[in-house]
This record gives structure tokens, sequence and C-alpha cells, in this order.
């Protein structure tokens, strides 16, 4: 019997985990944390071991084949071992996707991959199709293909989860964009997250698709470089330079489906606002086009999607200030997207767990739209180093409340305060979901 080992028993762990079961494995689950309650339950149930706590490493490195969490870093010393001594070591998608036909409809890139996926998935719903959501949202990709196998998967991918994957073959692979994030994970090499990400492309044929922003320098320098198999589908440049999808005038268009007309919908109908928006719209609707989803069902799913919680949520309005939770904005480049989308004079909440970013790129739009930054981290000498030269006035805090009621005294009537971190929250919160709420509930009661 092959030794199946399992490290990390979060959603996919546990998932791949009673999927491997199932197939007859023999498993074994460890996790250095403390496995949640409804996981170890699900283990129990399906007569799988586990450990938490620790890692044995006798249990360990006697297995076949590891599949890891995504959130442990490449680098870990029982990762090194393994991978010394040569036993393969595969992410819960690769796993998983051994034993489906599906077809896999992929979403990657350092901003955009949630909006997509999620619009992705309300579009193939909305046409009927029986198709199921996973990768760093849903349920696990495993557990769906023991349990209730779909005709169709909706996958969204992150560098950590394409690092470990092989054989998979995505039959439509999207990139929305690569911008410096993660360095942290990637020897500080922009170009090691780079192959990451473009990892989503291999084992692609002509019979499969690659969507990408056409716009973005370091995509066009690699596709310069790299042979890529699958038929490829460019957005967001312009109508004669080949795009799948481009504006023209107000109008968004969408032409990938030569069996149908091409879809036009006035960027004014769609339910998601701002130029990043039109971008993620621009992906979901071409995969749906190459799906041969018919464009009024299309349309209807992008006047109604109404985005996901977290990126750029309006949150209320007290004495004539907006407030705008954008919590997940967790690299610099989601926050340029934001601050550019920003109509009013900003006071901008920043900060928390840096990787390794490099503030240029917001420094622009800092100048011009913000009154006022409060940092709100636990190490924010960085901030203050970078942005005390601005001249704009600055509040530094290490907590939540503080930082809302700092934002709440310098915001003017007319202005908005912003929450769009660039950081990672881990330094003061469970989570960005766990900063995102606390941030809601600290507005709504000021
Ligand atoms: P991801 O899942 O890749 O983190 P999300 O869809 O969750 O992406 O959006 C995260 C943040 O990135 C949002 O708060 C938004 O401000 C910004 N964003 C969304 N789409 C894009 C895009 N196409 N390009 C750049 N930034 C984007």
């Amino acid at each position: 019997m092959k030794r199946l080992v399992i490290l990390g028993a979060g959603e996919s762990g546990t998932g791949a985990a009673i999927l491997a079961k199932e197939k007859g494995f023999d498993v074994f689950v460890s996790d250095m944390g403390e496995i949640q309650s409804p996981y170890r339950a699900l283990l129990d149930q399906h007569g799988i071991t586990w450990e938490d706590g620790h890692h044995t490493e006798s249990l360990i490195l006697n297995a076949d084949e590891v599949v890891k969490s995504p959130g442990i870093p490449l680098t870990a010393p029982l990762i090194v071992k393994l991978q010394e001594q040569g036993t393969p070591i595969i992410s819960e998608i690769e796993f998983a996707a051994r034993y489906t036909q599906a077809k896999m409809i992929c979403i990657t890139g350092s901003n955009g991959k949630t909006t997509t996926t999620t619009l992705i998935y309300e579009i193939l719903r909305k046409a009927g199709l029986n198709v199921g959501l996973a990768g760093n949202i849903g349920n696990s990709l495993a557990l769906q293909v023991a349990h209730e196998d779909h005709d169709y998967y909706v996958i969204e991918l992150s560098s950590f989860q394409l690092d470990n994957m092989y054989d998979f073959r995505a039959n439509i692979a999207i990139l929305m964009n690569i911008t410096p994030d993660h360095l942290d994970r990637y020897d500080f090499e922009f170009q090691n997250y780079v192959n990451a990400k473009f990892r989503i492309t291999q084992n692609q044929t002509k019979d499969d698709a690659f969507i990408y922003w056409s716009q973005d320098p370091v995509i066009d320098r690699e596709l310069k470089k790299l042979n890529i198999g699958a038929t490829l589908y460019p957005f967001g440049g312009s109508e004669d330079t080949g795009n799948a999808a481009f504006i023209r005038g107000n109008d968004l268009i969408v032409n990938a489906d030569t069996t149908q007309a091409p879809l036009t919908i006035g960027i004014n109908e769609i339910g998601i606002q701002g130029k990043h928006n039109q971008l993620n719209s621009m992906a979901a609707s071409i995969a749906a086009q190459i799906l041969h989803i018919q464009n009024k069902v299309i349309r209807d799913a992008l006047v109604d999607f109404k985005g996901v919680e977290h990126r750029m949520q309006y949150v209320t309005t007290v004495r004539g200030v907006r407030y705008i939770n954008d919590s997940k904005a967790t690299n610099v480049d989601s926050c340029w997207y934001a601050l550019e989308a920003m109509t009013t004079p900003t006071v901008l909440i920043l900060g928390g767990k840096d990787k390794g970013n490099d503030y240029n790129a917001i420094l622009d739009l800092v100048k011009q739209k913000c009154t006022t930054l409060i940092f709100m981290g636990l190490h924010n000498e960085k901030l203050i180093d970078f942005f005390g030269s601005t001249g704009i006035p600055y509040v530094s805090t290490d907590n939540l409340h503080d930082a809302v009621q700092a934002a709440y005294n310098a915001a003017k009537e007319g202005d908005t305060v912003l929450l769009s971190p660039c950081c990672a929250s881990f330094d003061l919160f469970h989570s960005y979901e766990d900063r995102g709420e606390q941030f809601m509930k600290a507005c709504r009661n000021l």
C-alpha cells in the first residue's frame, strides 16, 4: 500500500486525506500547529491517523509521496529533508486532479484572483453548469472530487500552490498580473515568484486557453522568452492588436467566441466598478465565452455581481466621511488600485506584516490623494522612514482601535477613510478577514 503523508490539516490537507483514504492509500496527517476541531472530527470520522503540535519524523520520512499545505515554506527543515531524500512533494490540487476528468479553469496573479474566480463561478452557475469552486476559496478540491465530483472546477491558485504542481494541466489558465508580492518566500528574487506564476501554463496544449493581461510588462517580457503551448487570449490592450477583450469608448467588448457575436456591455452597467474590475470582468468573460456560454448569461452575471467582501467594500458614512474596507489589499499594487479609484481626499490606514514592500509604487498617488497617513502595525519604522519625508502628517499606532480613532480625528467632511494596508495582517490579526471585520465594527461604532 502506498503511504501518503499530508502536512498541514486545514481545508486542503483534510480534503486530500479523505480522498487519499478513499483511494486506498495508507494515510497519515501531521500538523505543526493545532488542528481545528471540525477538521479533527472529519479525520476521525474517516479513520485517518493524525498528529498535531509537532511532526514525528519517523512517521513522515517513510512516505512514498507528501501533500504539503501551501502555507508551509519550501525552506522548512522537514521539507528540506524530504527533498534531500527525493520524496515527491505535491500540492492538494495536483493530487486531487489525478482523480477527476472535470474541466479545470484556473486563476492566478498577484491581484484580482478571488474577484475573477468568484465571477467566473457565478457565470458558470448562472449558465446551469455543474461547477465547483476550489483552491484558495471555496471547499477543498480533493473533498469535492471525493464526494460530489463536478464537471467544471473554477480554482484560485496562489504561487505557493503552483510551486508544487507538476503534471496538472489547466484547460483554461488565467494570469491577471504579476507585481512583487510574497518575496519573503522567494529568496527576495522577483524572478522566482514570476516563474511560480507561469507554472499555471505548464502542460497546456493548443486545445487549452491561456488568458492574460496584455498590458502587464512582466507578463509581456516572459511571453517573449517562453514557449506557451496553449492558445493565447490577451485582454485589456487595444482592439487592433488582437486582444480578445478590450474597452471601446464606454463599452467593454469581449470577442473570444466565434460562434456568437461579440459581447458588448456598458462599463457603468457592470456591478463591480474601477479599472481593475474592468480587467477582472474581461478575464472572466473570455473564460465564459471559451466555454460557449451565451452572451446574455454573461451579461446578466456581470450586472448582478457585486464583488467579494473586504475588497473596496463600502462600510458606513459618519459625519460626511465615507469608510472603505480594503483589508484584502495585502500588497502595494492592490493599494495602488484602491488609491487610484479614490475621488475625494483620503485618510489612508496602512501597515502590518511587511513582505519586502517597495512603497515607491504608491508614492505619487499618496502625495496626490492622501491628507493623513495612519500606520497600524507592530513595526511601523519602515513606513515612518519612507513616508516621513513626504511631509504628509502621519500617526503611528499599534492597534486597530487607535488607528480608527486617529483616522476619525483626521478626516474632514467629504473625505474618505480607506483601510488598504499593503501588508499581511498577521502581526495584529488572525487573517485579513479578521482585520476587515474588526475595522468595519469599529467604524460602525464611531
Ligand atoms: P487576490 O485574490 O489576488 O488577492 P482580490 O480579488 O481578492 O485579489 O483583490 C484584492 C485587492 O486587489 C482588492 O482589494 C483590489 O483593491 C485589488 N485588485 C483587484 N483586482 C485587481 C486587478 N485586476 N489588478 C490590480 N489590483 C486588483
